[in-house]
């Protein structure tokens, strides 16, 4: 049996990052860049207003105040989109929008409210200034944001919302990104039934493939459901081979020493097992191994095979252990751990055999502390625990438990993974 870290670093030094493709930006929601992206362009295109208001010179308004307002001729208005027709001479000043390009001549800006426009009826011939203008005032400078030329996003970058609505204004549409990895799930057990079938006796609904479907979608990977497979290795075998050409294989079930626990059997004579049984609670009987298949073009390669406690929740716990891990390094991703916060656990949690026990909670934030309860029942089995809880607090190996009122690290699922 091999602890959590070592079967992590097991499982990180077997997978290796996916090629690159090029994708519209919509799709790419957490790829990763596989490029630099420089830009063709300023953003903003032109100097242009900051406000509603009007362009001035700013030389005209010395002096002006509210006692005392500068009158300016009003030449032309000009919209955002648009271009003003003509130059502010002195003596002048142009009625403008927010986002509408500076017009020649202008050097400053003055907002509505600094004129005495609202005492004068419809669009002014004229208009009293009634404070002084700096030079910029209320200007957005071309390539304030972005210099055309400079170097925008990095290779490497996770696309994020914020990522995306940049590459959209720099009107790029497509970008390189390491590909996401194609998850193949497959269900194992004789008592295991698809939930459009009926229920007989002794018969359970297939969860796993859904928990561990959707877990591949929130990570940003490319779920492929296999069915289910009973408990033979002809079965399975079978079963496995329209999942050869995925790039993560996922077993759930028929890991332990049951009679008809054959999944490591199969991994072994169709590849290699790597570790089977991790010191753990829940999922110890998880199984990772590399396991023969091919890519599209038909070539030999070796996928990441991990068959999976088949206990609802150890299942669960596996992968958020070491299949999330594999994917988001597999996508290129940096940083692969989940957040962890110390918290005041409030009810006791054993640990009797020398395993990392990871246990359901849920942590509040209450005075500026956060706060750990047991979500239940704590059996492998109870999925509806895993319902109830937004972390897993951990006791280590070597540690008995710990009693209410004691620290304990929790790790966050429900959190993006931290930055390292
Ligand atoms: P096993 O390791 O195959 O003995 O499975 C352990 C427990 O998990 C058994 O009670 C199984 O019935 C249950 N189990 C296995 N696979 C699934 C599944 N796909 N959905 C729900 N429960 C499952
Ligand atoms: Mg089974």
């Amino acid at each position: 049996m091999i602890s959590v870290d070592q079967a992590l670093k097991k499982v990180l030094e077997n997978v290796d990052v996916l090629e690159a493709e090029e994708r519209p930006i919509l799709d790419c929601l957490g790829q990763v860049l596989a490029e630099d992206v420089f830009s063709a362009i300023n953003i903003p295109p032109l100097d242009n207003s900051a406000m509603d208001g009007y362009a001035v010179r700013s030389a005209d308004t010395r002096g002006a105040s509210h006692k005392s307002p500068r009158i300016l001729r009003v030449v032309d208005t000009v919209a955002a989109g648009a271009v003003a027709r003509s130059r502010v001479e002195p003596g002048t000043a142009i009625r403008i929008m927010t986002g509408a390009p500076i017009p020649e001549g202008a050097d400053g800006v003055v907002r509505f409210e600094d004129t005495d426009e609202s005492e004068r009826q419809g669009i002014p011939a004229e208009i009293g200034v009634l404070i002084e203008v700096a030079p910029g005032d209320e200007i957005r400078r071309a390539g304030e944001d972005i210099a055309a030329g400079s170097l925008v996003l990095k290779q490497g970058t996770a696309l994020r919302a914020s990522e995306i609505g940049v590459l959209a204004s720099l009107g790029c549409g497509k970008v390189k990104v390491i590909r996401r990895p194609v998850v193949a799930i497959l269900a194992t057990g004789d008592e295991i039934v698809d939930i459009t079938q009926p229920l007989s006796g002794g018969k359970i609904y297939n969860s796993n493939s859904y928990s561990l479907t959707a877990l591949a979608q929130h990570y940003d990977a490319i779920p492929k459901i296999l069915g289910i497979a009973s408990d033979s290795e002809d079965s399975l075998l079978s079963k496995l081979d329209s999942g050869r050409e995925a790039d993560i294989l996922i077993t759930s079930g028929g890991v332990s020493l049951g009679d008809y626990d054959v999944v490591r059997e199969v991994l072994a004579k169709e590849g290699e097992v790597v570790f089977w049984r991790v010191r753990e609670k829940p999922g110890k009987p998880l199984v990772f191994g590399m396991v023969k298949g091919w890519n599209k073009a038909g070539e030999a390669k070796s996928i990441p095979f991990f068959g999976l406690a088949g206990n609802p929740v150890s299942a669960m716990i596996n992968f958020e252990l070491f299949v999330r891990p594999a994917i988001l390094k597999m996508m290129g991703r940096k940083n692969l751990s989940k957040p962890t916060v110390s918290a005041v656990v409030e009810d006791a949690i054993e640990n009797t055999d020398g395993r990392r026990v990871f246990t359901r909670v849920m942590v509040e934030k209450r005075g500026g502390r956060y706060f750990a309860r047991l979500t239940g029942p704590q059996g492998s089995g109870i999925l509806t625990s895993m319902v109830l809880a937004n972390g897993l607090a951990i006791v280590p190996e070597d540690e008995p438990g710990v009693k209410p009122g004691d620290l304990v690290e929790v790790m966050m699922l429900d959190w993006s993974e931290e930055v390292e």
